[in-house]
Formats: structure tokens, C-alpha cells, sequence
């Protein structure tokens, strides 16, 4: 076999599609070679106890490696079956099939903990379409909001045996709580479908979700404290009567309006920072564990810092298009959400909060939207709140962490290990020891390339920072070992079972 025969490997898309994904060193793709030195190498992190499958391993050579945690380095990846098999230098196997990956970034896969699907089109659907958006761009792992006022229990088989069959990530489940049934069947989906994390909301989103009050709250705390030290509550934090509040004054004042700005007055600031600290009280009566979801603000983020030094049980969470979208230069309604996007001082904010460990974990929000659905109107009170988010999540802030000068090592705790340990999943998930699953994303830190729905790939027909050229992109996914392109996702899809990851 000479140097240019091509191998199972090559990613078809790179090949068709060459004005958009092709990586110069992915054509240089070589069969095994037998010729490096052999072994783990000294500095290596095999661990001999990993299954052997009966399948090929698949050498990755001369890339750099993030290891969130432990730093960079210059290491080979060896994956066998869909398991990480070891770490080290010089790592060969006559056997393997060796992709060369030299100037490139490997990471582990991202793990999302923030995506809806099913709000604005079927389920089923999106299972499909916003899965594939996802890999595609380097998100392996979802933590997926269901919410609903019924009860989950004659559903949760039928979902999770969905996801088995036609998703393309790994999926956790978060179930959304908001009334006294749903909270006294807390046990049984903990015990039965392996639930730990559950969610609820001090501010509703007018006719999609209701709001609880304080009792509940603390009954609901209460209940997912008792389930024990792994559970943990999501909490969408804002003050409503205060949203109310501003919501009348601002819609009084502009009943017609086509700017982000008034939504942003509608959902004040420091709704969100005294909601957070209500909770942060609260929570202290019961012993629950606290996720806030989603910290949009400079205001939030004081709260969080100033509580975070009081307490290991809260965890905070700040979204990619929060850190990446402005009032000033992204004003389209398309970008309508809950919390609203903000200005550059609050965005610098919450990366000052990642870089301070104020904020723990980064997720997308991905409520996926088409353009009509979000343009039923050209006033601004009668657009619906959602955006696609995920395929975006990636590139957009590998592009702005190397603007902000934020090490991408850092990024990637931020992005795959820290969801892991806070929802149960690591060290499967959320780094590349060996022992974990074998989802990796292979980035290009220097490619430039324009933002499309095309890149995207969601259903949605226009995507977040749609033509601007971002820096830093992923240029090829493995997913529990198997390599994913466009080009072979449907013939994958059959062969592929992606998995309903249970926690307890
Ligand atoms: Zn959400």
C-alpha cells in the first residue's frame, strides 16, 4: 500500500466538499506503520485493564492532546473498540489503522448539558437533525431538558428508547418539575430511569412553561436532597414579579418594538442576581445540591462569586451564546432568548467568571428555531424565545477564547470535564484517560472558516454568528470510536447505537 492510498479514515466530506472542510494533512492520511518505536512510552497513561475488542484500534499520531486537569501534551491516542485504550509517546500497533494527526488539538468529545428538543417541531425529529448538529461539530454528549406538566412515567421508556435508536450523541436526562405529582414521582425516576438531575423555574416563559413559587421550591429541594450526595437541582434563576415588573413598563413604553435592547430591560439584570441568591439561601435549609443554568449577567455573576465561597454545593452556568453574542453587534431578533443576550460588560464578565472558576460549566441552550418560526411577527413581544445553539457552541468559543486569551485547556474543563463531575458521567466522559469512552474531537486551533447553517447542519435555517468567520474549528469527531462525517452518518446511523447514559 503506498503513502496515498486512502483508508477507511478519510473522511468523505473533507473529499466532496473541499471549498469548506478540507485540512491539508487529512489527504496525508497513512495505512499503519510498523515503524515507530513501540510501546507506551515513558510518558504514557496506559492502563492495561481496558477490553480489548475484536475490532481494529485506531492510532491517532502526533497530535496534542488537552487532558483537562493535567495540561497538554504532545501524545498518541490508541482507541480500541469504543474505549480509550492508552496515552503516551510513540504509542505503535502494526495492526492499527494510524491517522496522522500533527498540528491538530484532541480533545475529549464536548459534552453539552443544556439542549431542548421537541419545543418548536417533533421530537423524533429533532432527535435526528440536532444529534447529527451536534457531532458534527464536536458535541457527543447532551444533557436534554424534558418539561411538561404530566407525568414522565408512561413516557420515559419510549424516549429513552428513541434516543437509543436514532440519536447520534450519548443523552442524559434532565426532567423538568413544576408541579406536586411530578415531585412526588422524584424517587421513582431516580431509581428507575438512573435520573439525578432535575430542573425547575423561579421565572416561567409565558405560555411554554409556569413558574413555581418559594414552597415549592424549598419541597423540591427538599426531595432531591434526599435522593442523596449525586443529585442535584437545575435552576432557572430570576425573580418573575421583578420580570413582570419590566416586562409591563417596557411593553407599556414600546409596544411596538423590533430591538433586543427592550428585551433585555424586560428581564433586568438583577432579577437574576437576587433569584440566584434566593435559592443559594434556601438551599442551605435543605442540603440540595444547586445547578444555576444559564448566568447571563454581570449581576448574576456577583452573586454566584460571592456565594461560591461559601458553599461546594452550588455549581454555576453560563451559556456559549452569552459569551459570545452582544446586544451591541448581534441586535437581530433572531437571537430572541431567555435570559436575553447583554452587553459586551456583561459578556466580559462572565469571562472573568470562567477564569475565576465563579462559573463551572458551559452549555448551548439549543432550542432549535427556523427563521419563519421565529419571524411570525416583526414585534419584538410576539417573537418566541429559542435559538439552534449547538452546532455553533464549539467553534464559537474556540474562536473567542483565543480573541480573550483564555487557555484552551481551561476551555475544555469548562466544556467537558466539569459537566461530567457535576452530573455523574466522569471519567467515562469528559477527558481522555484510558478507561474513558472513546469521543474525541479532533480541532483545528488556526482553521478559519465562515459560520453557516450548512456548518451548523440543525434543521434550523440560520445558525449563531451566521457569516462571520470564526478561528478554530473541529475538523473530525470519533464518537465511542467511530469516526463521523456528513458523508457517513446515515450509513453509520444503522450500525451506531448511541446510548441513554444512566447515572444511578
Ligand atoms: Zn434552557
Amino acid at each position: 500500500m503506498g503513502e496515498e492510498k486512502k483508508t477507511p479514515f478519510i473522511p468523505d466530506f473533507f473529499i466532496q466538499d473541499s471549498s469548506t472542510f478540507v485540512p491539508e494533512w487529512l489527504k496525508s492520511v497513512k495505512p499503519a506503520s510498523a515503524g515507530t518505536a513501540g510501546g507506551s512510552g515513558a510518558r504514557g497513561f496506559a492502563r492495561p485493564s481496558v477490553p480489548q475488542s475484536g475490532g481494529k484500534a485506531l492510532l491517532l499520531k502526533g497530535g496534542h492532546c488537552v487532558i483537562p486537569h493535567q495540561g497538554i501534551f504532545p501524545v498518541d491516542v490508541k482507541i480500541q473498540g469504543t474505549k480509550i485504550e492508552s496515552l503516551g509517546e510513540n504509542l505503535s500497533d502494526p495492526q492499527a489503522l494510524t491517522v496522522e494527526v500533527r498540528g491538530k488539538v484532541v480533545i475529549p468529545g464536548v459534552i453539552d448539558p443544556h439542549v431542548h428538543l421537541g419545543i418548536f417541531a417533533d421530537f423524533d425529529a429533532e432527535l435526528v437533525t440536532e444529534t447529527r448538529s451536534a457531532v458534527l461539530n464536536g458535541v457527543s454528549t447532551l444533557g436534554l431538558y424534558l418539561g411538561g406538566q404530566e407525568s414522565y412515567l408512561d413516557k420515559l421508556d419510549d424516549i429513552i428508547a428513541k434516543i437509543e435508536k436514532k440519536s447520534l450523541c450519548d443523552i442524559f436526562i434532565h426532567l423538568v418539575i413544576l408541579n406536586r405529582s411530578q415531585l412526588e414521582e422524584v424517587p421513582v425516576y431516580y431509581s428507575r430511569y438512573g435520573i439525578t438531575s432535575f430542573k425547575t423555574y423561579m421565572c416561567g416563559i409565558p405560555g411554554l412553561i409556569s413558574e413555581v413559587e418559594d414552597d415549592f421550591l424549598l419541597d423540591l429541594m427538599e426531595k432531591v436532597s434526599s435522593l442523596g450526595p449525586d443529585a442535584i437541582l437545575n435552576i432557572h434563576a430570576e425573580n418573575y414579579r421583578i420580570v413582570r415588573r419590566a416586562t409591563e413598563r417596557m411593553k407599556k413604553a414600546h409596544p411596538l418594538s423590533e430591538s433586543l435592547t427592550e428585551w433585555e430591560r424586560s428581564h433586568p439584570a438583577f432579577a437574576e442576581a437576587e433569584a440566584i441568591r434566593r435559592a443559594a439561601f434556601l438551599s442551605k435549609e435543605t442540603g440540595a445540591r444547586i445547578y444555576f443554568v444559564h448566568v447571563s449577567s454581570e449581576k448574576g455573576i456577583e452573586s454566584a462569586r460571592d456565594l461560591k465561597q461559601k458553599s461546594k454545593d452550588l455549581f454555576f452556568e453560563t451559556t456559549s451564546p452569552y459569551l459570545t453574542l452582544d446586544l451591541e453587534q448581534d441586535p437581530d431578533l433572531l437571537y430572541k432568548m431567555v435570559p436575553p443576550i447583554r452587553s459586551r460588560k456583561d459578556q466580559k464578565a462572565l469571562w472573568e467568571g470562567l477564569a475565576d472558576d465563579t462559573l463551572d460549566t458551559i452549555g448551548s441552550d439549543h432550542s432549535p428555531m427556523s427563521s419563519a418560526q421565529k419571524k411570525t411577527s416583526v414585534n419584538l413581544w410576539d417573537v418566541p424565545p429559542g435559538y439552534p445553539a449547538v452546532g455553533t457552541h464549539l467553534p464559537s468559543l474556540l474562536d473567542r477564547a483565543a480573541a480573550n486569551g483564555f487557555p484552551l485547556a481551561r476551555l475544555v474543563e469548562k466544556m467537558c470535564a466539569s459537566p461530567a463531575k457535576i452530573f455523574g458521567l466522569y471519567p467515562a466522559k469528559g477527558t481522555l484517560l484510558p478507561g474513558s469512552d472513546a469521543d474525541l474531537v479532533i480541532v483545528d486551533p488556526s482553521l478559519r472558516k465562515e459560520a453557516t447553517p450548512q456548518s451548523a447542519s440543525s434543521r434550523s435555517d440560520y445558525c449563531l454568528h451566521q457569516g462571520k468567520t470564526l478561528k478554530g474549528w473541529p475538523v473530525a469527531i470519533i464518537k465511542s470510536g467511530q469516526w463521523l462525517t456528513p458523508g457517513n452518518l446515515d450509513r453509520v446511523r444503522g450500525s451506531f447505537r448511541a446510548k441513554y447514559l444512566r447515572r444511578v
